[in-house]
């Protein structure tokens, strides 16, 4: 399970540069470069259409805070589970990710084929 750093500010699972999922999909199946990959579980943060998604998360938050149960959607931390596609990716085996650390990249993004994982190397 990698550490992972993100810079995509614009999804609505970063805090402070790290992901709030336990887990997240990465994207790229013939990616040559990183620029090719991107994370598929990225959401723009208050778009419209992720309203009640946003709600649910909000709720999860408050629901996990309130019980104390453990790392959740709610806690950022430094790992995370990463199913990737980019097969070519040397730290790719059997489409999980092997890296020590990663690093998800996309600025402005506001849809996930603007994010990146900075990591992949072939
Ligand atoms: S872009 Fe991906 S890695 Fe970054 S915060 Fe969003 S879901 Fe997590
Ligand atoms: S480092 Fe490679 S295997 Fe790991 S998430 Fe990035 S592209 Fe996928």
């Amino acid at each position: 399970m990698p550490e992972l750093k993100c810079t995509v500010q614009t999804c609505m699972h970063n805090q402070d540069y790290y992901c709030t999922l336990d887990k997240i999909q990465v994207g790229g199946n013939s990616a040559k470069k990183a620029e090719e990959t991107s994370c598929d579980s990225f959401q723009e943060r208050g778009a419209s259409r992720i309203d009640s998604a946003a709600g649910s998360y909000s709720n999860s938050y408050s629901g996990a805070a309130g019980t104390g149960a453990g790392k959740s959607m709610g806690s950022a931390s430094a790992c995370s589970c990463v199913d990737c596609q980019a097969v070519q990716c040397k730290y790719n085996d059997s489409c999980q990710c092997h890296a020590g650390k990663i690093s998800v990249e996309g600025g402005n993004a506001s849809q996930s084929s603007q994010t990146a994982c900075a990591t992949f190397a072939c």
